[in-house]
């Protein structure tokens, strides 16, 4: 809160803002900097206000009746907000009312319901009695702020990252975007250097929450990862490296082109072999004995071993999150052993029908921070590409990010008015 007073109160840095803004004009930004003169309200202090948070066991009724209305009131409200704003019920440790009266003692003369930060449900009553009911958006002003760190010795990347003052859920989300390219658990050293450019979302000066990432940067062992959030024509946004590609590596839900399904994931199924019912805690793909295995991801064998149901098998380690496992296979690829890295596609052993298998057949399990999910419904990150046209935009539009770093990199206290 001290550091957007500081900001808003000194001209020196407002106009260093205006300049990175001015760098942005491409990506379209509005100055807020001019609205904070024109959006002052001054309130009217000869109003009651009070503020009721949700608690569980609450409903709307009660918290009415509590402040005095009448049943029919209570009605009649619960009938308003669900046809004008689409409010059937509240939700505890969320939600918030406000109730406004013209002093203390008097009746509520506006009930103003507020779902979200950005969203706000004001409740009027007319001179016939009638509640009329209307939404209001509540103005944001975003802004990009910097935070760098680098990794001491004994570190994690969250330890570290928290000690750069990167918020936890910003934190959770760099993790996210940076688990395809590393495995925070054995490629993070001392000495690595790692930044991010995130949003913060303020509301009549008060920062209310925090918004994306636009740029993170980590100094990884195979090489710098840069990423760039960026919005394409399509209005899609999605996060690019620096060359425009799309910078989230995922997992191949069939590693095998083409394969037919021939048993899908369930909790209970019967079990061809073993005659009773089980868990199938993977795909199997029909495919010759043979062809070719592909790894779905990039990363690192940690297993590649025999057991009785899984016959010979091989798993592989994408990053902090993701695991695959891929069984019954006849034999292994050449040079693949544990502790071997893969790229997506590499080869990594041939069908078969090793273990507890009907026919050859690829059985194939994701797995997810430790549980296995289905690999054709659970929602893997989306590989996108640019167009030519979206392609130079990101170009341009990369550069001002860059340069605003730059700046923003010498003077930790500045932000980018978006
Ligand atoms: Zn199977």
């Amino acid at each position: 809160m001290k550091k957007a007073k500081d900001i808003m109160t000194s001209n020196k840095v407002v106009h260093a803002v205006l300049g990175l803004a001015g760098l942005l004009a491409l990506i379209a930004v509005v100055l807020v900097v001019y609205r904070h003169v024109s959006s002052d309200v001054i309130d009217n202090n000869s109003e009651f206000k009070s503020l009721v948070i949700v608690e569980s066991g609450d409903t709307l009724s009660k918290l009415l009746i509590d402040q005095g209305f009448t049943n029919s009131d209570v009605l009649q409200i619960a009938k308003v907000l669900k046809s004008d704003a689409d409010i059937t019920s509240l939700r505890a440790d969320s939600d918030k009312l406000e109730f406004v009266r013209a002093d203390e003692t008097a009746p509520v003369s506006k009930i103003v319901v507020i779902p979200s930060p950005w969203r706000q449900i004001e409740l009027t009553c007319t001179e016939t009695g009638e509640w009329q009911c209307k939404t209001v958006d509540v103005e944001r002003d975003t802004r990009a702020v910097y935070k760098a760190g680098e990794i001491l010795d004994g570190d994690s990347f969250y330890l570290a990252g928290m000690r750069a003052g990167i918020p936890a859920g910003i934190l959770a989300e760099v993790y996210d975007l940076l688990a395809f390219e590393m495995d925070f658990e054995r490629d993070v050293r001392a000495g690595q250097k790692f930044s991010v450019l995130y949003e913060e979302n303020f509301s009549n000066g008060e920062k209310i929450d925090n918004g994306r990432v636009l740029a993170v940067e980590f100094e990884a062992l195979r090489g710098n990862v840069k990423m760039y959030r960026f919005k394409k024509a399509d209005g899609k946004s999605g996060y690019y490296d620096e060359n425009g590609n799309g910078a989230i590596k995922s997992l191949k839900r069939t590693p095998i082109n083409n394969a037919k399904v021939t048993s899908s994931f369930s909790n209970s199924r019967k079990h061809p072999v073993l005659g009773y019912t089980r868990a199938h805690k993977g795909v199997d793909f029909r495919a010759s004995t043979g062809t070719p295995i592909p790894a779905a991801g990039a990363g690192r064998v940690v297993a590649r071993s025999y057991n009785r149901g899984h016959g010979n098998y091989v798993k592989i380690r994408h990053n902090g999150s993701y695991e695959t496992l891929y069984a019954h296979m006849s034999r292994f690829a050449k040079g693949v052993v544990v502790g071997t890295t893969v790229k997506q596609g590499q080869t990594i052993g041939y069908v078969g029908s090793t273990g507890l298998s009907t026919g050859p057949h690829l059985h194939y399990e994701i797995i997810k921070d430790g549980k296995h999910v289905n690999p054709m419904t659970v929602k893997l990150p989306a590989i996108s590409n640019l167009g030519k046209e979206d392609k130079a935009r990101f170009l341009e539009y990369r550069k001002a990010i860059d340069a605003g770093i730059e700046r923003l990199s010498k003077n930790p206290d500045w932000f980018i008015q978006l």
